[in-house]
C-alpha cells in the first residue's frame, strides 16, 4: 500500500519517464514474461479513442510507465497500454499475450509490426468464449513475433469490473504448463470444496440439523463466487452471455452473504445467546436480499463495489458475534472462530486486491482460496464438534431422566412392596381372627377340624400316633347360676391359659370346641402317653383356684381320650365320637377324671 502511493508520487514528479520505457528483448530461454515493467499507460476516461489515436498519443509522450502495479480500482472508460518488444530467439516466433484476470469485459489487442501493419484481436468476457484462441479461462491472444523485429504491443482494457490488468507473454509452452498447474490448483480447491459439500449433505440429510444445511449454501454461494471470480463461470456455465457475466458476481456475492450470516446465526446459536445480536444479523440478511435483488438491474460498477464492502462488512459482524459468543462460554464457536479468522484473512486479501490496494501476488490471489479453503474444512470440524457436543448434552440429560426415573421406580416399589406386606399382615390377621375364638383366643371348632386332618395325614405319612382329648368342664352350669356369666367367661379364658400353658411342651393342637368344651389334639402320643398329659391338664385346673370377678373359683374338669395308631385309617368325625364317649365315661365315673375310648368299653 505505502509502496504504491510512494510510485504513484514518483510517478507524478518525474514526468517524461514514458520516453524512458524499456524495450522488452526476448532472449532465447525467456518463455513467461510479465509486462508490468515495460508498460506505458494512458486512461482514456471517455473511452473515445481509437488504435491510431492511442498510438498517436503514445508517440506525443502522453502515456505514462505503470505506477509499480496493474491495479486501478473500479474505473470508467478504457486503460491503453503500450509495450516494445524484440524478440531475438529465431526458434520461438510463436507468442501468447494473456490478461491474467478474468473479469474485463473487453480487451483488444494491436499488434504494430515494422512494416506498420497492424493486427487486431478482441476478447473479454463480453464477447464469446469462442472468440479466444486458446480455450482458458483467461483472455488471450497468440501472435507471431518475428524474429530480429521491433514490435509495438497496444492493448486496450475497458470494463464495468475492477481495472486489473497483470499481462503477460507467454510462449506456447509455458502457456500450456501454466495453464495446467493453475488447472490442478482450481481442481484441488474445488475436489475440496466438492468433498465437503457431498459430506455434509449427507450429514444434513441424516441429522436435519439447520445448521448443516446454511452451511452448505454457504459453501455452494462461495464456490460461486471464486468460480464466477476465476472465469470458470464464463468459460463453462455461460459463456455467450455478457448479461450473466455481469450479473453473477454481485449476485453470488449476496447469496454467500445470506449464506454465510444464516450459518453463523444457527451454528452460534445467536437467536438464544446473543438476541441483540441476532436481530442485527437479521437485519444484515434482509439488507443482502435487497441488495441481491437491485443487482439484477445496478450497473455493475454500483452494485459489485456495495456488494464487496458488504462483505467486509458482514465477516466482520459475524467475527463481532463469534467473540462475544465465545466470551458467553460456548465452546463450539472456538472452532467456528478459528476458521471465520481464516476466511478474515482470505476474504479481506480479496477485497483489498480488488480496489487495488495490494498487489496481486500468489499469495494474495491464492489466499482466497487457501483462507477459505482452510476456513470450510475447519467450519466442517466445527459443525462436527457442535454435533458431538449436542449429542452428549442429549445423552447427558438422558441419563439424568433415566436416574431420576430409576429413583421413582425403586421408591414406587418399595412403597408398593410395604402395601403388600402391611397388606398381607392385615389378610393374615383376619384369617387368623377367623380362626379364633374371641372369648379364650383359642383356635376355633372350625380351624381344628382343618388342622386336626392335617396332623392325621402327617401322623399317618410318619408313622406315629395322634390322640384326641376331649375336654368338658364339670358343673359349669352352677358356677355361672352361681357367679354370674361375666365369672363364668373368666373361668373359661382362665381354663384356656393353664390347658394351654402345660400342651406347651407338647406338639399339640388346643381348641375351644364350644361352650365349656376344649379338644386337643396331640401327634406323636400314644394312648399312654396321652393320657399322661390329659392327667397333667386335669391336675393343673383343680389344683389352683381360678380368680373371677373378685371369686377364687375351683375349677375341675372331665376328660376323654382316644388315641388313632398309625396305619389305621380313621375319620375325624367318628374320633371325636369316640373321644366324646369317654368323656360321657369320665363324666358318669363322677367327674374330675381321665377316660381313654378302651377303658370306657
Ligand atoms: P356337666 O358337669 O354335666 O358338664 O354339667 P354342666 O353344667 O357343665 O353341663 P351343661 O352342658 O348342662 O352346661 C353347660 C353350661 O355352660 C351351660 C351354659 O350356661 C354354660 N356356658 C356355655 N357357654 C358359655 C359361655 O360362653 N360363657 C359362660 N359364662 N357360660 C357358658
Ligand atoms: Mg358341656
Ligand atoms: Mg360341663
Amino acid at each position: 500500500m505505502l509502496a504504491w502511493l510512494f510510485s504513484l508520487l514518483l510517478a507524478a514528479w518525474l514526468p517524461g519517464v514514458a520516453s524512458a520505457q524499456q524495450v522488452l528483448q526476448l532472449q532465447p530461454g525467456f518463455d513467461d514474461i510479465q509486462l508490468s515493467p515495460y508498460l506505458a499507460y494512458r486512461h482514456d476516461s471517455g473511452g473515445i479513442d481509437e488504435a491510431d489515436d492511442a498510438f498517436r498519443r503514445f508517440a506525443a509522450g502522453e502515456f505514462a510507465p505503470l505506477p509499480g502495479q496493474s491495479e486501478f480500482g473500479f474505473q470508467p472508460g478504457a486503460y491503453w497500454f503500450h509495450a516494445r518488444v524484440v524478440n531475438r530467439d529465431p526458434a520461438e516466433t510463436r507468442w501468447i499475450l494473456v490478461q491474467q484476470y478474468a473479469l474485463s469485459d473487453y480487451v483488444d489487442l494491436y499488434v504494430r509490426y515494422a512494416d506498420g501493419r497492424v493486427v487486431h484481436q478482441a476478447g473479454g468476457d463480453h464477447r464469446p468464449f469462442d472468440a479466444r484462441s486458446i480455450s482458458d479461462r483467461h483472455p488471450n491472444f497468440q501472435f507471431v513475433l518475428p524474429a530480429g523485429q521491433p514490435v509495438e504491443l497496444l492493448v486496450r482494457v475497458q470494463s464495468e469490473s475492477s481495472m486489473q490488468v497483470p499481462l503477460a507473454l507467454l510462449t506456447p509452452t509455458a502457456f500450456a504448463g501454466l495453464a495446467r498447474d493453475a488447472q490442478l490448483a482450481i481442481g484441488v480447491y474445488y475436489g475440496i470444496l466438492l468433498a465437503l459439500f457431498f459430506y455434509n449433505a449427507v450429514l444434513w440429510l441424516m441429522l436435519r440439523d439447520g445448521s448443516y444445511f446454511w452451511y452448505l449454501f454457504h459453501l455452494s454461494a462461495f464456490g460461486m463466487v471464486l468460480f464466477t471470480l476465476n472465469g470458470l463461470g464464463f468459460e463453462y456455465l455461460w459463456p455467450n452471455s455478457a448479461w450473466m457475466t455481469d450479473k453473477s458476481v454481485p449476485l453470488s456475492i449476496c447469496l454467500a452473504l445470506i449464506g454465510m450470516q444464516q450459518f453463523a446465526r444457527t451454528f452460534l446459536e445467536l437467536k438464544k445467546r446473543f438476541p441483540r445480536g441476532n436481530q442485527v444479523s437479521i437485519a444484515l440478511i434482509g439488507f443482502f436480499v435487497l441488495l441481491g435483488i437491485a443487482s439484477l438491474w445496478l450497473p455493475y460498477r454500483v452494485a459489485t463495489p456495495i456488494a464487496a464492502r458488504a462483505v467486509l462488512v458482514g465477516v466482520l459482524w459475524i467475527a463481532v458475534a463469534g467473540i462475544v459468543v465465545v466470551r458467553r462460554g460456548y465452546v463450539p464457536a472456538r472452532l467456528f472462530m478459528l476458521a471465520w479468522s481464516m476466511f478474515l484473512l482470505g476474504t479481506t486479501l480479496f477485497t483489498l486486491i480488488a480496489f487495488g490496494a495490494l498487489p496481486k501476488t500468489f499469495y494474495t490471489e491464492y489466499g482466497v482460496q487457501i483462507g477459505s479453503a482452510a476456513e470450510m474444512l475447519l467450519l466442517s470440524i466445527a459443525l462436527g464438534n457442535r454435533y458431538a457436543a449436542l449429542r452428549r448434552e442429549n445423552a447427558r440429560i438422558t441419563e439424568e431422566a433415566n436416574q431420576k426415573l430409576e429413583r421413582k421406580v425403586a421408591q414406587r416399589t418399595q412403597e408398593v412392596r410395604s402395601a403388600l406386606v402391611q397388606l398381607e399382615e392385615a389378610h393374615g390377621r383376619l384369617r387368623d381372627s377367623s380362626r379364633r375364638d374371641g372369648l379364650t383366643g383359642l383356635y376355633n371348632r372350625t380351624y381344628f377340624h382343618e388342622a386336626f386332618e392335617k396332623m392325621l395325614a402327617e401322623g399317618r405319612q410318619s408313622h406315629r400316633a395322634v390322640s384326641l382329648l376331649m375336654i368338658d368342664l364339670d358343673h359349669f352350669k352352677a358356677i355361672n347360676d352361681r357367679h354370674g356369666h361375666l365369672a363364668g367367661d373368666d373361668c373359661l379364658r382362665c381354663t384356656a391359659q393353664r390347658v394351654g400353658k402345660v400342651l406347651r411342651v407338647h406338639d399339640a393342637l388346643l381348641a375351644r370346641f364350644g361352650g365349656e368344651e376344649f379338644v386337643v389334639g396331640l401327634l406323636g402320643h400314644d394312648l399312654h402317653q396321652a393320657v399322661e398329659v390329659a392327667e397333667s391338664l386335669r391336675r393343673a385346673l383343680v389344683d389352683h383356684t381360678c380368680s373371677a370377678q373378685g371369686h377364687e373359683i375351683r375349677i375341675s374338669a372331665s376328660v376323654g381320650v382316644h388315641t388313632i395308631a398309625p396305619g389305621t385309617i380313621d375319620n375325624i368325625d367318628a374320633a371325636l365320637e369316640i373321644a366324646d364317649r369317654a368323656l360321657y365315661a369320665a363324666k358318669a365315673n363322677g367327674r374330675d377324671c381321665v377316660k381313654t375310648s378302651i377303658s370306657a368299653a
